[in-house]
C-alpha cells in the first residue's frame, strides 16, 4: 500500500501508536516486528509527563482485581526479560516490600489477600522510624516490586528501534481524517496513513479522541504529587513502602533519602502539572505525626497525572464505533505495574483486527473483556 496526499508521501503503516509514554512504548516493543508500526510523541522528548513522574512501585496487592491479574502477568514478563537478557537490560524489578499502616478498620478496609496482618510489634520492627501509639495495625505485601521505570522505557525503546518501529518525538498528532476504513493523520511535520491508531495519549486520551471524530470516554486527569527528600538518618534500603491506609501519605526509602507523596488524586485538566506551594510541606506534617523522619531538605518535587474512567479501571481495546481506533488509555495508578500484560493484549486485538474479535474467532481473555471501552460507551 503506497499513500500520497497533502503531507507528500506519508508513511504507510499497519498501527500508529500515539504516544511515548509507558503504555505506548510498551506496545510499539510488542508489536515490533510483527507489522509496520510508527510512534508519534508530542514532546521532544519520549516518557516527558506521567510515566517520568511514577513512585516505580509495582504492588500486586493494589487495585481492582482485573489490575491484580495484570499485575501479576506484567511481572512474570518483566522477571523472564531480566533473566534472559540482564547484561543489557540492567535491573528491571527488584523485591520492595509495602506495607499499609492505620488503624484496625481501614487497614482492614484496604488490605488484600494475599497480604500478611502485622501487630504494630511487627510492623515496627520492619520499619522502626514507625511511632509506637501512632497507628493500630499494619498489612504487608511480600510480593510487591520495585522498578527501574528509565531502564524499563529505555528497554522497550531498544526493542522497537530494533524490530523496525519508526519513532518520532515532536510530533503533535494535529489533524486527523478518515479515508476508507483507516486514517489520514498529520503529527508534527509527518503524514501517516495508518489501517490502525492507537490512542495511548495519557492525560490528553479524551482530547485526542475528539480530534478523531470519535465520542469521548470520560477520562480523567487526576494530580498527585510526589518528592525526594533527603534525611539526616538514612533509611535502611530494605524498608518497605509504607502507605498510610486512609490515603492520605506515602513514604519509601530511596537513594536520595526517601520519596514522601500526600497520594492526592484531585482533578485536573491535561496539562503539564507542577506541585503546589505547600504540597510537600504538609505531606511532611502528616507523615511525621506517624514516623520519626527527619527531613534535611527536599531535593526534588514533581506532579504527575493519573488518568481513569469513572470505573477506575484501564480501557484497552477497538472503539465500539470508530473502525481503526484503538484504546490503550486509563491506567490510573497502575500503568507501570500492568504496562507488559497490557501490551501483550493489545497487540493480540490489533494483530487479530477488530472484525475477528467481533466474530469471536480471537480468544479475549476474561481479564481483557473487563477493560473493553464500550463499557464506557454512551453509545452503548
Ligand atoms: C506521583 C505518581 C506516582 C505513580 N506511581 C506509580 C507506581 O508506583 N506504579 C505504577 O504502576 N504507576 C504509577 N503511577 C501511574 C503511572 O505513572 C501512569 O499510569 C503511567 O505513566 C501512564 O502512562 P501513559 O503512557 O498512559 O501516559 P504518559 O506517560 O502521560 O504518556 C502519554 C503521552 O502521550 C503524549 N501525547 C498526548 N497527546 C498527544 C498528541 N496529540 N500527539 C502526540 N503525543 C501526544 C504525551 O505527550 C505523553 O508523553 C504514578 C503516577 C504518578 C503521577
Amino acid at each position: 500500500m503506497t499513500g500520497t496526499n497533502s503531507y507528500g508521501s506519508a508513511n504507510d503503516v499497519d498501527v500508529l501508536i500515539v504516544g511515548g509514554g509507558i503504555a505506548g512504548l510498551s506496545l510499539a516493543a510488542e508489536l515490533a516486528g510483527r507489522c509496520r508500526v510508527a510512534l508519534v510523541e508530542a514532546e521532544p522528548s519520549l516518557a516527558y509527563h506521567t510515566s517520568a513522574r511514577s513512585a516505580q512501585q509495582l504492588i500486586p496487592s493494589y487495585g481492582p482485581a482485573p489490575v491484580q491479574e495484570l499485575t501479576r502477568r506484567t511481572l512474570a514478563r518483566l522477571a523472564a526479560v531480566q533473566e534472559e537478557a540482564h547484561d543489557a537490560v540492567g535491573r528491571l524489578a527488584w523485591p520492595s516490600r509495602f506495607m499499609l499502616v492505620g488503624t484496625e478498620a481501614e487497614v482492614a478496609e484496604e488490605s488484600h489477600a494475599g497480604m500478611q496482618r502485622l501487630d504494630v510489634g511487627q510492623a515496627r520492627a520492619l520499619v522502626p522510624v514507625l511511632r509506637e501509639g501512632a497507628f493500630e495495625a499494619a498489612a504487608l505485601d511480600t510480593d510487591s516490586v520495585r522498578t527501574d521505570a528509565t531502564a524499563l522505557l529505555a528497554h522497550h525503546e531498544r526493542t522497537a528501534r530494533a524490530g523496525g518501529v519508526a519513532v518520532h518525538v515532536g510530533s503533535p498528532v494535529h489533524t486527523a481524517q478518515r479515508v476508507g476504513e483507516g486514517w489520514l493523520v498529520g503529527a508534527g511535520a509527518e503524514g501517516f496513513h495508518a489501517a490502525n491508531v492507537v490512542n495511548a495519549a495519557g492525560a490528553w486520551a479524551d482530547d485526542l479522541a475528539v480530534l478523531f471524530g470519535v465520542e469521548r470516554l470520560g477520562l480523567q486527569p487526576y494530580r498527585r504529587t510526589a518528592a525526594l527528600v533527603s534525611l539526616a538518618r538514612p533509611l535502611d534500603p530494605d524498608t518497605p513502602m509504607v502507605a498510610a491506609a486512609d490515603g492520605t501519605w506515602y513514604f519509601r526509602p530511596d537513594a536520595a533519602g526517601a520519596l514522601v507523596s500526600p497520594s492526592e488524586a484531585e482533578p485536573s485538566r491535561a496539562e503539564d502539572a507542577v506541585p503546589r506551594p505547600g504540597d510537600i510541606e504538609r505531606t511532611l506534617t502528616l507523615i511525621r505525626s506517624v514516623a520519626d523522619l527527619e527531613v534535611t531538605g527536599v531535593v526534588k518535587a514533581w506532579t504527575g497525572l493519573r488518568t481513569s474512567p469513572k470505573d477506575g479501571l484501564p480501557v484497552l481495546g477497538f472503539d465500539p464505533e470508530a473502525p481503526g481506533f484503538f484504546w490503550l488509555a486509563g491506567q490510573g495508578g497502575y500503568g507501570f505495574q500492568t504496562s507488559s500484560a497490557m501490551a501483550e493484549e493489545a497487540a493480540g486485538q490489533l494483530l487479530a483486527g477488530r472484525d475477528a474479535l467481533r466474530a469471536g474467532t480471537h480468544p479475549v481473555s476474561e481479564t481483557a473483556r473487563a477493560l473493553d471501552p464500550h463499557r464506557l460507551s454512551v453509545r452503548q
